[in-house]
Order: structure tokens, then C-alpha cells, then sequence
């Protein structure tokens, strides 16, 4: 027999944009099927037609894109309404699911009564005790019911691959709500026809929905299937606990713009919450290896948006020149993006770095001490061999004809070099300015 591979969904609901926590749900399941060369799936939960839309469903895909966590096949819920539809006959001729008439008023005032009581607020399934009869004087006055499913009361319990042992009541449940009275259908239902239909194994998501989970294993079970594993990952939050509303909301466009590189974001993403060391990866790829659910932990998994600033650097320090060439302004070459790159804090940086070689640069205002050394340096440039090590060699041959050394031998030679008190190796910059750009700098300089 063959082994089953692992398949996970990534389920968003195209009513916005993917914000750092779906980002790293989607990661989540991607990393799993990537570490057993299973399948990841995009499932668009778009039964909600009316927060639906065609371009945030399109973004999604231009996210993922970004991301680089391209999904193996994409359903999409609004096209599978048969397969709804077929199941929930099923379920209706098990007697599982069952027609609803009580309205939005009547159920509070319902709670409020059974809280009064010193009662857990649940429904009290006064609609599976109306007679065929009744139903159909309601169904003759025009009302139309919404649909239940019917729990059974036997404990509920699941190995959580990321909380351990889960158990629920399920006589402390109220039957939920599946399907509204205009036909449309509620998320939790459509979702484990999806994950029965795509032989999805791991199902991964935030826990949030753990109580979801209790309610969705009596469907799988009512519709004979065998239900996948489950992974509820901690939420995340921010570095003085709840996500802040910016860090909450901000969507990979707004992080895109803030020049944070995709594997910078994953790599965060992919650790944070964990047992592991957050490390600078240069591809998404780098992090299927440490990946395991039993490292994540179930304690909030705290997003630190200067940590990610961070990361960022840490991951341009080790981008490959591959890696960033299409993005780069025309003129940088490898060479120059390995002298510039150990700079980085952001992509968007190298012009301006690569602007102090390629000048023209400002002129630096100096004493006259200052303009006296630029004007040595501007001789000893003239006789340097350039084709060694030119920014050791000159430094060496100042120091022995000004006795200067330190701050104020390297500081004047790279204000006058580069326009700049502070920038890359000047070891790496100077055999890039060359010999006639940087005669030319330190001569002006000088005066
Ligand atoms: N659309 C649901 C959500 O975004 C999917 C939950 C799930 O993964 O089952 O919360």
C-alpha cells in the first residue's frame, strides 16, 4: 500500500487582504506538505457572497505569489455548492441536520432565560420537537427555516498536533447553525465536505477554532468519513501582548512596501511560537528541514516588527546576487551588490549606496587640516597599484606620510571618497570607484 502523503489547505476568505497571521497558516501548511512532498491547496472560502471579492481573491494569489508559497490546485467553495448540496442531503436524510423557524430574538431571549437560570446558554432543540404538521403551517406562511446539525452527545476528544489532548462536551454544545434561512451556507459544514472531498490530512489553522474542530468531527463522522489530523497554532501577538491593530491588520502589500523581503517574513513566521532559533534563510526552502508541529508551542507566539526589521537585514546580508538581480537599479553588478549588500537594512537602500560609487557625490566641507590630507591622499592615489588592494594601500601609505590613524584617518578619506560619514567597506567601495573617479574626489576635497 502506498503511504499517504500529507495534504494541507490553506482556507482564506476573500474579504481582505492576507494579513501576518493567515500568512502564517499558509506557511504552516505549506511547510508540512512540503517536509513529507505532500500537496498544498488553496481553498477559496468564498461562500459569503457579499464580503467576497474578485480582487481580494486575486490578491491572494499575487500574495502567495510574492510569498513564494504556490499552491499545488485551488478550489473554490462558491463552485462546489452540489457537492454541498448533495451532502446535506445526506446528512438531512440521517436525520442529522434539521429545519430551524426561531428567530434572532427569540434565540437571545432564549439565552438570556437559560443564563438566568444558571443555565449554559445553549440551544434547546425546540425545533426537532415540531410536528410534520407544524412545520408545514410554518412552511404555508411563508417562513423559511434554517438548518442545525444535530450533535450526539458522545464525548468529543482528538490528539491536537500542536495542543495535545483536546476533549469536549458535546452535551454542552448548542447544535450550530449550518446553512441560513435564504439557502446560503455557513463556514463550518462546507469546510469538512472540502477537507473530505481534497483527502486533506492536516488540518491547520489558528485556535480560534478549536471549539469549531469539536463540532466538525461529528461531521465527518455523521458523513462516514475518517477525519484528518488536527493543528491549531497559538495566536499570534504583539510584543506588549494583543497585536497591535497596525501589526494585526497590516497586509503583505503594506509589508511588501516597507521593503521587507518575503523570506524574511517566512523565516519570522515559520519560528516564532517554536522551540527553534529565528535564523535569516536566503529561500522559502531553507525552512522545511527544522519544521516539525511538536516544536510550535502553545503559548502566544509573539510578532515583533522590529525583530522582522532585523531579520530583514540578516536576510539581504545572505541573498545571492540571483536572488535580487531583477530588482536591482541597472549598473549593479555582482561584484557591487556583494560590496553593498553586507549594508542592507532594505533592497531599496543599493541605489543610494550604489550612487556613492557611481557619484556624482557631494563634496565634503573641510577644515583646512582635512582639505591638506585629502590633497596627500590625492598624490598618493596617483602612485598606488590598483590592482591589489587599493584602500590598505593608501590608508598605508597616509598613515606613514600624515601620522594620522584611526577616526580621523579613515573618516575624511571616506567623506571625501564617498559623500558619506558611514556606508559600506571602503575595502570593498574603493576598487569599485576606481582609480580616476577617486583622484578626482579626493582632489576636490582638497580644494
Ligand atoms: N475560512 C476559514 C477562516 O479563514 C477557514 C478556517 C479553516 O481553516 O478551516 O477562518
Amino acid at each position: 500500500m502506498s503511504q499517504v502523503r500529507t495534504i494541507t489547505r490553506f482556507a482564506p476568505s476573500p474579504t481582505g487582504r492576507l494579513h501576518v497571521g493567515n500568512i502564517r497558516t499558509a506557511l504552516v501548511c505549506w511547510l508540512a506538505a512540503r517536509a513529507d512532498g505532500g500537496s498544498f491547496m488553496l481553498r477559496i472560502d468564498d461562500t459569503d457572497a457579499a464580503r467576497s471579492t474578485e480582487d481580494f481573491v486575486d490578491a491572494i494569489r499575487t500574495d502567495l505569489g510574492w510569498l513564494g508559497l504556490v499552491p499545488d490546485g485551488e478550489v473554490r467553495q462558491s463552485d462546489r455548492f452540489a457537492l454541498y448540496e448533495a451532502a446535506f442531503e445526506t446528512l438531512h436524510a440521517g436525520g442529522r441536520v434539521y429545519p430551524c423557524y426561531e428567530s434572532e430574538e427569540e434565540l437571545s431571549v432564549k439565552r438570556r432565560i437559560a443564563r438566568g437560570r444558571g443555565l449554559p446558554p445553549i440551544y434547546d432543540r425546540a425545533a426537532l420537537t415540531l410536528t410534520a404538521e407544524q412545520r408545514h403551517s410554518l412552511d404555508a406562511t411563508g417562513a423559511t427555516p434554517h438548518w442545525r446539525f444535530k450533535l450526539d452527545g458522545a464525548p468529543i476528544a482528538w490528539d491536537d498536533l500542536v495542543r495535545g489532548p483536546q476533549k469536549f462536551d458535546g452535551t454542552l454544545m448548542s447544535d450550530p447553525v449550518i446553512r441560513r434561512a435564504d439557502g446560503s451556507w455557513l463556514y463550518l459544514l462546507p469546510s469538512v465536505i472540502d477537507d473530505i472531498d481534497m483527502r486533506i490530512s492536516h488540518v491547520v489553522r489558528g485556535e480560534d477554532h478549536v471549539s469549531n474542530t469539536a463540532v466538525q468531527l461529528q461531521m465527518f463522522a455523521a458523513l462516514g468519513a475518517r477525519a484528518p489530523a488536527f493543528a491549531h497554532m497559538a495566536l499570534l501577538v504583539g510584543t506588549d501582548g494583543k497585536l497591535s491593530k497596525r501589526e494585526g491588520a497590516i497586509g503583505v502589500g503594506a509589508i511588501r512596501d516597507e521593503g521587507i523581503e518575503p523570506q524574511a517574513l517566512l523565516a519570522l513566521l515559520a519560528r516564532i511560537g517554536t522551540s527553534d532559533p529565528v535564523v535569516p534563510v536566503a529561500a522559502a526552502v531553507d525552512l522545511i528541514e527544522g519544521f516539525a508541529f511538536g516544536h510550535m508551542g502553545r503559548a502566544p507566539a509573539r510578532f515583533d516588527s522590529a525583530e522582522l526589521a532585523q531579520l530583514n537585514a540578516r536576510t539581504l546580508h545572505l541573498l545571492p546576487f540571483d536572488a535580487v538581480r531583477e530588482r536591482l537599479p541597472a549598473g549593479i553588478d555582482e561584484t557591487v551588490w556583494l560590496a553593498i549588500r553586507p549594508n542592507l537594512t532594505t533592497l531599496g537602500e543599493a541605489a543610494a549606496m550604489f550612487a556613492t560609487i557611481e557619484g556624482p557625490i557631494a563634496t565634503p566641507a573641510f577644515d583646512a587640516d582635512d582639505r591638506i590630507f585629502a590633497g596627500h591622499a590625492a598624490e598618493a592615489a596617483q602612485t598606488l597599484d590598483w590592482s591589489a588592494a587599493p584602500w590598505a594601500a593608501l590608508t598605508a601609505a597616509l598613515k606613514g606620510l600624515t601620522g594620522r590613524k584611526g577616526k580621523t584617518l579613515f573618516l575624511p578619506l571616506r567623506l571625501a571618497l564617498t559623500g558619506q560619514d558611514h556606508g559600506p567597506e571602503m575595502a570593498a567601495l574603493l576598487p569599485l570607484i576606481g582609480r580616476d573617479r577617486a583622484i578626482a574626489r579626493l582632489r576636490a576635497a582638497a580644494g
